[in-house]
């Protein structure tokens, strides 16, 4: 049989770094054996779920590229890639639980107490084998070992997480459950309760946790433990995929960068790493910066103008062509999208704002008749292109006598307000005559 995993969150809060790479793993290990990935949303406490904290998760599955492969027809056309059908949700699936319960208390395995119903834990030790950290046998606590037995229906008739974990788990015929180490503690009972219901339980391969840089254990109050901060953060998908890969799981050949066709060859479980992983953000950083670079130009465009959008900046008021040209000069030179506005938002803007240190500095009175003989030079200058703009600038360096920096910083920072940016020559091509001799002029009129 092919291996079927799922990734079974509970939608309480939003999905963590964690979690994401959980799905991840799961998605890995069904796309590397041809198996298949079922998404399961584990709404049972109804008191802490939230529809905000589902739809986070199934967005952020989406911008991940984490389709699943099954789950019930849905009118709502929430499915990742056919359209056609959404994720399993526990709470439409209580008389599956409530038959589970019947059978059990049918068979003395479970019994009521104060209203509530416990599950008759075996006395037996029992050794989880897990495929990653290897065989593991859970000693009681002093509690426990006086009353193993443990609620799986409390008094108000609420199933509880570890029977309708298990009870899912078996009927949706689940090989493999891979999750975060945090659920260790609770295998066991779960292990049990797959014996009681007569079937082996699946295999498990508890991920180890991921910790903050400092070796703290990452919390979702620490920054950047929540996806959302990466997808509103102007990170790509295939950077935050590649990354998450190398939490706790590595090609053996110390590459970073790998492509997740790669990595679903492969991508295995005996091979996820045993030592908690912690978090990298100037690899990530990195990571997000290489994949950029590359990126197809229609994506970067589209990216881009989305991440301008966002901060108040409509290029649609532009001639595409002077788009593309004016994001042409930031492809390679930015890692984030967040920071295009500030980059080159000059190039979509009627007026600059000077950067005030930049503006103290540069914009001098001996710096007046230099820029006049630049402006008036620029003026005469025919075809408007970056490499004689590059030759003009020099020679009227040369014939004031002055390094060519004392006119580009003054000239960056009238065309742009920034004291750096794209490169200078490309940029007064993109801008065209008109706007650049507009833009020295405010500026000479400055100071
Ligand atoms: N709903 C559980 C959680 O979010 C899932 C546990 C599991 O994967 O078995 O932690």
């Amino acid at each position: 049989m092919k291996p079927r995993v799922r990734f079974a969150p509970s939608p309480t809060g939003f999905l963590h770094i964690g979690g994401a790479r959980t799905a991840l793993f799961n998605w890995l290990y069904a796309r590397h054996t041809g198996g298949t990935f079922v998404l399961r949303i584990e709404d049972t406490d109804t008191a802490r779920n939230t529809q905000a904290a589902v739809d986070v998760i199934l967005n952020g599955l989406r911008w991940l590229g984490l389709n699943w492969d099954e789950g019930p027809l849905t009118s709502d056309a929430t499915g990742p890639v056919k359209g056609d059908y959404g994720p399993y949700f526990q709470s439409q699936r209580k008389d599956k639980y409530r038959l589970r319960v019947e059978a059990l208390l049918s068979r003395g395995l479970a019994y009521e107490q104060d209203g509530a119903i416990k599950f008759r834990m075996t006395r037996e030790p029992i050794v989880i084998q897990d495929l990653v950290v290897g065989d593991v046998e859970r000693k009681l606590t002093d509690r426990e070992e006086q009353d193993p037995d443990f609620v799986i229906v409390r008094s108000d008739g609420e199933p509880v997480f570890h029977l309708v974990n298990v009870v899912d788990d078996l009927e949706m015929n689940i090989t493999h459950v891979i999750r975060g180490e945090d659920h260790l503690s609770n295998t066991s009972k779960h292990i049990a309760l797959f014996r009681a219901f007569g079937v082996q339980p699946p295999k498990y391969a508890h991920i180890p946790l991921i910790l903050n840089p400092d070796g703290t254990k990452m919390s979702k109050r620490d920054q950047g433990a929540l996806l959302t901060a990466y997808m509103e953060g102007g990170y790509l998908p295939e950077a935050v995929v590649n990354y998450l890969c190398l939490l706790s799981w590595s090609p053996k050949d110390n590459r970073e960068k790998i492509r997740l066709e790669e990595v679903i060859e492969r991508f295995d479980l005996p091979q996820i790493l045993r030592a908690n992983a912690r978090f990298d953000h100037a690899k990530l950083l990195w990571l997000q910066g290489e994949y950029a670079r590359e990126l197809r130009d229609d994506r970067f465009y589209e990216l881009c103008v989305h991440a301008l959008a966002r901060a108040g900046i409509d290029t649609n008021r532009f001639p595409v062509e002077y788009v593309k040209a004016a994001l042409d000069t930031c492809k390679g030179k930015i890692k984030l999208f967040t920071e295009l506005p500030a980059y080159a938002g000059f190039y979509f803007k009627d007026s600059v704002d000077y950067d005030p240190d930049s503006a103290k500095k540069h914009f001098v009175p001996e710096n007046r008749p230099r820029l006049e003989k630049l402006r008036d030079a620029y003026a005469r200058q025919e075809p408007f292109e970056a490499a004689h703009l590059e030759a003009v600038l020099k020679n009227v360096a040369g014939e004031l006598g002055v390094k060519a920096a004392v006119l580009v910083h003054p000239t960056r920072l009238a065309c742009t307000g920034n004291p750096a940016g794209p490169s200078l020559y490309h940029l007064l091509e993109v801008l065209g005559k008109e706007r650049v001799l507009q833009r020295l002029d405010r500026a000479l009129a400055s100071f």
